[in-house]
């Protein structure tokens, strides 16, 4: 007779994705082992903003926002030219809701005035929680409390232990079997692991003297490598959230001043600089050599007062200046040449920028005035500006919107459950709002919890 596992559900990572599972299994009533490889829990979720992108929340409704998660859902899909797998952002979509009410329910606190446009769709769907991400993965882990979760840190695993079905049955920590009925896989993503990203995410290392990956060291893509290993299939590759960087120092400033003027090598403006994050890289990218300048002048240098990023003050762009990461020259055509940009259309660029501050208007890509400044006063300067800085992973192991793994074939391999940033299909070229990230972890970490305890 065969014995009875050890544990119903293991759980492997203990950011967002791996303490909603391990929850949600417990209060399903399985027996769970919670297994981290870091000596605290919480993983990149605690590290983040804490933002959650959500539709037909009660805060919205508090907030007079009419919103419905399929609205949500259509936006999703058309921002990334339905380049995503439709049932997993649908899920998404529909259980966005259910996911911050729990959060609010856990005592994760959200004031009014955190509700706000995270995204390009102009619906305040983005929901910033008041102490940041640390709060949500403390309220997650605080739920744990009570619950029949055994919780091992510092633990690495990096096998899995299946049957002579193939059927996942255990996992090997340190050369020793545990066994358990069904495992979920939460290691979040691989910006740890410049081979992963190599392979799986090459536009993360195009700029590599810049490339920085901003979220926990233990994620080196190890549920990935797992999941492969039992026979599970990688979704669309180069998938991932990358923010622009001047390069000027090793710290995260997510926003450059609305005052600069970005100029391609071909010396034309392209966007607006204003625009959210979220779509900055993915159009930059498009750019000859994936690049752009952020143009500007002495005045807008004097005027400079380091908001929102504090490298982007007076005296810091004076030093950056003095050492050369920031060029200058007398004439917009001398910055030109000294940059490699063709001269007579930026010169041409930034007298019809100048021309557009002057009316308080800007016509080509309709910047909110309060942005406006011209670029007249000498000297003038130019930073080199790329999208190198890795906040998140997209690809990873295909699911379907059971938080099943699935085959090669397509198929659900026996025992094993996976989500968050080791997931994928859920993000395409765009990153449709601030906050989606930690919305697919905590989706689809319960959806995995409830299957696996479930399958137990
Ligand atoms: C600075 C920053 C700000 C962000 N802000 C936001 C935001 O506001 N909103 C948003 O939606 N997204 C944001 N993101 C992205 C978001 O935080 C993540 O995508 C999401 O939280 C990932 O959750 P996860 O559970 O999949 O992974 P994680 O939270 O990273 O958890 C994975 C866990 O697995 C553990 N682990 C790894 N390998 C193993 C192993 N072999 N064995 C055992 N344990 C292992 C890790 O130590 C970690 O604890 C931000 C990211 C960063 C870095």
């Amino acid at each position: 007779m065969a014995m009875d596992p050890a544990f119903d559900v293991v759980v492997i990572g203990a950011g967002g994705a791996g303490l909603a599972a391990a929850s949600t299994a417990a209060s399903c009533g399985a027996r769970v082992l919670l297994v981290e490889a870091d000596k605290t829990l919480g993983g990149s979720t605690a590290l983040s903003g804490g933002v959650v992108y959500a539709a037909g929340t009660s805060l919205q409704r508090s907030c007079g926002v009419e919103d419905d998660p399929a609205a949500m859902a259509r936006y999703y899909m058309a921002v990334n030219q339905y380049k995503l797998e439709a049932a997993l952002v649908s899920r998404l979509c529909h259980d966005s809701a259910a996911v911050f009410e729990w959060l609010v329910s856990l005592g994760v606190s959200f004031p009014e005035a955190n509700l706000y446009v995270s995204g390009v769709d102009g619906i305040r769907r983005g929901h910033r929680a008041a102490g940041h991400g640390a709060e949500i993965a403390a309220a997650l882990e605080a739920s744990l409390v009570g619950q029949s979760v055994e919780t091992a840190v510092a633990t690495r695993v990096r096998s899995l232990v299946r049957d002579e079905t193939g059927a996942v049955c255990g996992i090997n920590v340190e050369g020793e079997d545990v066994t358990c009925r069904a495992v979920v896989l939460a290691t979040g993503g691989f910006g740890a692991n410049p081979t992963m990203l190599a392979e799986h995410f090459p536009d993360a290392l195009r700029h590599p003297d810049l490339a920085w990956y901003i979220g926990s060291r233990q994620c080196k893509g190890d549920g990935i490598a797992m999941g492969l290993t039992a026979g599970g299939e990688l979704s669309t590759r180069n998938r991932g959230l990358l923010l622009l960087t001047p390069g000027f120092a090793k710290e995260l400033e997510v926003y450059l001043p609305g005052w600069v003027a970005f100029v391609n090598h071909e010396g034309r403006r392209f966007i607006d600089e204003t625009v959210e994050y979220s779509v900055h890289a993915e159009v930059i990218r498009e750019q000859t050599a994936g690049e752009c300048f952020a143009v500007f002048d002495e005045a807008s240098r004097l005027a400079a007062t380091g908001k929102p990023a504090p490298n982007w003050s007076a005296e810091r762009l004076a030093h950056f200046a003095a050492t050369g990461h920031v060029r200058s020259a007398a004439t917009v055509e001398a910055l030109a040449e000294d940059i490699g940009v063709r001269a007579e259309a930026m010169a041409e660029t930034i007298a019809a920028y100048n021309r557009n501050c002057a009316a308080g208007h800007d016509s080509d890509f309709f910047k909110d005035p309060q942005w406006l400044r011209p670029i007249a006063t000498p000297p003038f300067y130019a930073a080199r500006v790329r999208p190198a800085v890795i906040c998140w992973t997209g690809t990873g192991l295909r699911i379907d919107a059971q938080a099943r793994v699935l085959d090669r074939a397509g198929r659900p391999i026996p025992g094993l459950f996976a989500a968050g940033e080791t997931t994928g299909g859920m993000f395409g070229p765009c990153y449709a709002g601030g906050g989606a990230s930690i919305t697919n972890a905590l989706v689809y970490g319960r959806v995995a919890g409830r299957n696996a305890a479930g399958a137990a």
